[in-house]
């Protein structure tokens, strides 16, 4: 993995960055590289209250909310944080408000790097208003200026469309960091990490697979598509 000069991760949602972006966090902070994490949301609308459920709808989002620390705390994130907006409703946000947002992020920060959804391939609509958020906003630096942008795609078909990523990381050293950050947020998680967990201890190739590497596309602004 490039050495970075900062990283900055925009998500929507608490637990946007646990299943394939942890790795990659963890180890830039191994690396000595500082990562600010911005969360949108608690993800207080979640339909998932708990696995079996343990949590209310009044309750989700203070919970949420720590899972969303102990999360950070465990993958060495210094600064996490927590941007307020309402779950499920980013996408009416005011786009010149959300790009301002970003915007505001980069310029205080200096990001070298850039971590979100691939706008038009993350299926949700809060990823998608997140990713093209960033994208009008990282649109407005001059190239040279510009931090990379690394994006998380995963709707059907997304490959035919915009091929395969071209950002592999190792993150194997960071696996310990990765299997707790997904159990940290045990709302969301609880039913997929005993059967992950068994997949691991019998060396399941698939689940060694997700644990140790972690895939980006870079965002083709050559190619730029968002209004
Ligand atoms: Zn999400």
């Amino acid at each position: 993995m490039e050495k970075e000069r900062h990283v900055l991760v925009i998500f929507p949602h608490p637990d946007d960055e646990a299943f394939g972006v942890s790795g990659t966090i963890a180890t830039h902070v191994k690396n000595g590289t500082p990562v600010t994490y911005a969360c949108l949301t608690l993800g207080e609308m979640a339909r998932n209250l708990g696995y079996p459920p343990f949590a209310t709808r009044e309750s989700l989002p203070h919970i949420r909310k720590r899972e969303l620390q102990k999360a950070a705390e465990i993958m060495g994130i210094q600064d996490l944080r927590m941007m307020g907006l309402r779950d499920k409703t980013v996408e009416f946000e005011d786009d010149e408000k959300m790009a301002k947002m970003v915007l505001d992020l980069v310029h205080e920060l200096n990001p070298s790097l850039v971590i979100t959804f691939y706008p038009g391939y993350s299926v949700h609509p809060d990823h998608e208003a997140t990713g093209r958020a960033v994208v009008r906003a990282l649109r407005r630096i001059p190239e040279d200026k510009r931090p990379k942008l690394h994006c998380v795609a995963f709707s059907k078909n997304h490959e035919a469309e915009i091929g395969k990523p071209d950002v592999r990381n190792d993150v194997s050293g960071a696996a310990e960091q990765k299997i707790g950050a997904m159990k940290a947020h045990l709302s969301q998680t609880g039913w997929m990490m005993a059967e992950r967990e068994e997949k691991l201890k019998q060396k399941d190739p698939e689940t060694l697979e997700w644990l140790h590497y972690e895939y980006f596309w870079t965002y083709d602004w050559e190619n730029d598509r968002v209004r």
